[in-house]
């Protein structure tokens, strides 16, 4: 696993989110900063009982400065609408901070984060976590469930489980919405991917 310093040394161990939102954008944890174009902090209120996980920031989040507004955000906006969960009661955010991809003339494809990528930025989720103290934590795909859950957890075979991180917090995993959106069973894919943001929402004391 390529090793990074990681981003602990940027983390202030004090203060609610908009001290953390600004600490990041100084953040050198890693390599990934230098190619982006900006990080992309969580979004929404500290008050959230619950509190969604992605992968990393895609192309037009990067951009845009913003989590989970492209396609995979759209269409996560669409799923949580259909289980009833209004998104400004969440609090969202990702595993990485900024986005890896890689160019192919001028477009930029998406790379999943390596693991070290992941640990280098596991310190900011911790953060956020300590911050926000949600109730129940919804894990989106492979990479998030890597951060939070380790990398025994096969989110194939366990959706929709209810499970603990290892503080104890309650969660749940099930995939990350651009699976969804790439999906060639998109109705089937779309309708089980509500069904676990619905049992999710159930599982709230
Ligand atoms: S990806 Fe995370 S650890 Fe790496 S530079 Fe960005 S914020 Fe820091």
């Amino acid at each position: 696993m390529e090793k990074f310093a990681g981003a602990e040394e940027w983390v202030p161990p004090r203060g609610g989110l908009p001290k953390l939102e600004a600490a990041l954008r100084d953040c050198r944890g890693c390599d990934l900063w230098e190619h982006a174009e900006q990080v992309v902090p969580g979004d929404g209120t500290a008050k959230a009982r619950m509190m969604l996980v992605g992968e990393q920031p895609g192309d037009v989040e990067d951009v845009e400065g913003r989590v989970f507004v492209g396609p995979a955000g759209r269409l996560l906006d669409k799923a949580l609408d259909a289980a009833g969960i209004d998104r400004d009661q969440l609090y969202v955010t990702n595993a990485v901070k900024h986005f890896r991809f890689e160019r192919r003339g001028k477009r930029r494809i998406h790379k999943t984060p390596a693991a070290g990528h992941i640990v280098a930025c596991s310190p900011w989720l911790t953060r956020e976590l300590r911050i926000v103290k949600p109730e129940l934590v919804v894990v989106l795909g492979a990479v998030a469930a890597r951060a939070l859950l380790g990398t025994g957890f096969k989110v194939t075979e366990r959706r929709g489980e209810a499970v603990e991180l290892p503080d104890g917090t309650a969660a749940m995993a099930t995939v990350h919405p651009s699976a969804v959106v790439r999906s060639e069973e998109y109705r089937r894919d779309f309708a089980l991917f509500v069904a676990d943001l619905r049992a999710a929402a159930a599982l709230l004391p």
